[in-house]
């Protein structure tokens, strides 16, 4: 059983009185320069200096070769599929454990999720679990992978890293490659996590990003397409800004586009955040240090990356004996001000998710019923 008391403590060690959310953001950087200049420009919608500025930012910290910037990780997301190729009625294979928006994004296509396991220690999708589908399930022909069962295409294949450590995206990215299915990253809480020296987001044909208010860094609300392939860079951005065809004064639009292009003044936002990125990612690695440590005299075990992987150590997770166990942990600690959260619940169980193609699950309800984030904010810069 873990020590309640003592764990209050080592929070309010690190982060301080008062309430302690999960993640805040911080901005102790050139936040309210760029904001200023960005008004004082007249340039505050989705045509401005400072959205380019940091696409060029977040690429060359990614190492990709393109960046475009949405509104939100959901948009980007939204859009990355459709560019993947995803059509109504296909199928897109994820993780039961994610965030809603990975879900939303493949509804809004009105493709149908297969939700399958994750693995135990990375959380994010299993590759045995994946293999294991595809060799059930799947019937590779000439115009593509199909769902033997459903008769659906497979379009595309969407694992997450979760709270920011990679999941085994190599091997993932391997079985896509040999059933031709297109590996779509989100990526949306791991900037700043690589495996070997490759970003993650970058090993698919896209990858998506989010700056949200709680992501490591923020603009407030925001996303990131990323990409290697030229056209899909120039799509991504033709499809955000309503595909409006380039003139000087006329307006004129070639398909069905949206209104998806992240504003000059959520990018500035973002030109500071970046500024700070490293010094904000060498703080979160302190922080996870010290729970580490006190999570080491705990009965719970400490959520750590894999070997070769890196993580960013966007949301500290631990896992707690029983289920029972989590829940009086997580009433005790919001009750005393130091919040804490369980996983998300799994998407197979949520309303609008009930009828989609699952496999066991087994990992994924495991994790849900031990697994608790505890708070992860850098605590002064
Ligand atoms: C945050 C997040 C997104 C994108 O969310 P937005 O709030 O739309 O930026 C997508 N997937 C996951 C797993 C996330 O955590």
């Amino acid at each position: 059983m873990i020590d309640v008391d003592s764990f209050l403590i080592c929070a309010r060690q690190i982060f301080g009185d008062g309430f302690i959310p999960l993640h805040r953001p911080i901005f102790e950087g050139n936040e309210r320069r760029y904001l200023t200049d960005c008004i004082d420009s007249n340039f505050v919608s989705s045509v401005g200096e400072k959205v380019n500025v940091f696409e060029e930012q977040v690429a060359q910290f990614v190492g990709a070769k393109y960046a475009v910037a949405t509104m939100n990780g959901t948009a980007a997301l939204h859009l990355a599929l459709e560019l993947a190729g995803v059509k109504a009625g296909e199928e897109v294979i994820s993780q039961a454990l994610t965030f809603v928006a990975t879900c939303n994004a493949i509804s809004y296509i009105k493709a149908k999720a297969v939700f399958l396991d994750v693995d135990i220690d990375t959380m994010g999708l299993s590759p045995i679990a994946l293999e294991n589908f595809l060799n059930t399930y799947a019937d590779q022909r000439d115009e593509g992978t199909f769902n033997k069962l459903s008769g659906n295409r497979l379009a595309a294949c969407v694992p997450m890293h979760t709270f920011g450590i990679p999941c085994r995206i190599n091997e993932i990215k391997d079985i896509c490659t040999k059933w031709g299915i297109n590996l779509v990253e989100d990526a949306a809480e791991s900037l700043g996590s690589y495996v070997g020296s490759a970003h993650t987001g970058t090993f698919g044909r896209i990858g998506t990003l989010s700056f949200n208010g709680n992501k490591v860094i923020t603009t407030g609300g925001g996303g990131m397409i990323i990409t290697n392939d030229s056209s899909i860079a120039s799509q991504a951005k033709h499809l955000s800004t309503t595909a409006k065809t380039p003139h000087p004064y006329e307006f004129r639009h070639n398909e069905i586009g949206y209104n998806y292009r992240l504003p000059n003044l959520n990018a500035a936002l973002g030109c500071a955040q970046m500024e700070n990125l490293h010094k904000i990612l060498e703080i979160k690695k302190e922080v996870s240090d010290r729970w580490r440590v006190f999570f080491s005299n705990q009965e719970a075990k400490f959520i750590e990356p894999l070997a070769g992987t890196q993580t960013n150590y966007w949301l500290n997770a631990v896992l707690l004996n029983s289920k029972s166990e989590r829940d009086i942990f997580l009433r005790k600690t919001n009750e005393a001000g130091v919040m804490t959260r369980p996983a998300w619940e799994l998407m197979h169980s949520l309303p609008m998710f009930k009828t989609c193609i699952k496999d066991s699950l087994k990992n994924s309800k495991w994790l849900h019923d031990r697994l608790v984030n505890v708070p992860s904010s850098v605590p002064n810069l």
